[in-house]
């Protein structure tokens, strides 16, 4: 095997430099992490699944029109990514109370909202990602005026498609995260969805039985973690065969 250069490391994942100049290899740990760190764990074989889920949604997402940095999967841990600028805002899209907006507001969790509310928060691992709003991200440069708005109509999209997609194998997409990348073309920037989604950045419950099926399992220490994300994967119809067992090494599939 090749050593890549390692670009960036995070909590879930690692970016490697890509095969060609402006792509990147995304590799998904079984690492978790919650509270800004304070809890940390491993979750075996979350990588793979998210690999995988993030790769089946990206692609769904990018089918109706909205554009990713997703090219394509390259391995059981690894998928092919465009090189973006990362726009230092975490988008959190809600429709249905709960974490930090139940805490919050004293909001009760399970709540429907009136309308999906959109929030922002600033990617800083020093200041805990506090809330920040459109005031901030703009008279700070963190994104445009014109970012922010390709941000909001692009997250509403990604909500109303995912939480259709999500109703049909029977789960209420509650709230999710999403992060938005600058990516240049021929002299011309446009904003795409990058990063991931998965149940570490979404809040998935049965729609019959409320039950959690994403990283609140890990956070809230209900258990059964891994069967959540396989259960996600397996409603999805892309649990690996043979379950989510890993590769050695990375193996490019063509
Ligand atoms: N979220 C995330 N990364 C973060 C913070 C939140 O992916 O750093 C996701 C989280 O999984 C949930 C949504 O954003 O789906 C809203 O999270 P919330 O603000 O309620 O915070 P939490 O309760 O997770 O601390």
């Amino acid at each position: 095997m090749t050593r890549r250069r390692r670009i960036y490391e995070g909590k879930a994942k690692v970016l490697f430099e890509g095969p060609e100049p402006g792509t990147l290899v995304q590799y998904f740990k079984d690492d978790a992490t919650a509270f800004n760190n304070q809890k940390k764990g491993v979750i075996t074989g979350k990588g793979v699944l998210n690999n995988r889920i993030s790769e089946y949604l990206m692609s769904r997402l990018s089918e109706i029109g909205v554009p990713t940095h997703f090219m394509r999967r390259l391995n059981m841990r690894e998928q092919l990514v465009r090189e973006v600028e990362i726009i230092p805002i975490e988008v959190v899209v809600r429709n249905v109370a709960a974490g930090s907006l139940s805490q919050r507001f004293g909001i009760p969790e399970g709540t429907p909202l009136p309308r999906s509310i959109i929030e922002y928060y600033y990617k800083s691992d020093e200041l805990s990602d506090p809330m920040v709003s459109e005031e901030h991200i703009t008279a700070f440069g963190w994104a445009a005026p014109q970012d922010l708005d390709d941000m909001v109509a692009l997250s509403l999209r990604v909500n109303d498609y995912l939480s259709g997609l999500f109703l049909g194998i029977g789960l209420r997409l509650v709230d999710f995260k999403l992060e938005f990348g600058r990516l240049w073309e021929n002299e011309e920037m446009r904003i795409v969805l990058a990063d991931e989604i998965s149940p570490d950045n979404c809040r998935l419950w049965d729609v019959k039985t409320n039950e959690k099926l994403d990283k609140d399992r890990f956070r809230q220490d209900l258990g059964r973690v891994e069967e959540a994300y396989q259960e996600v994967a397996r409603r999805l119809g892309i649990l690996p065969e043979g379950g989510p067992t890993d590769v050695k090494g990375p193996k490019t599939l063509q």
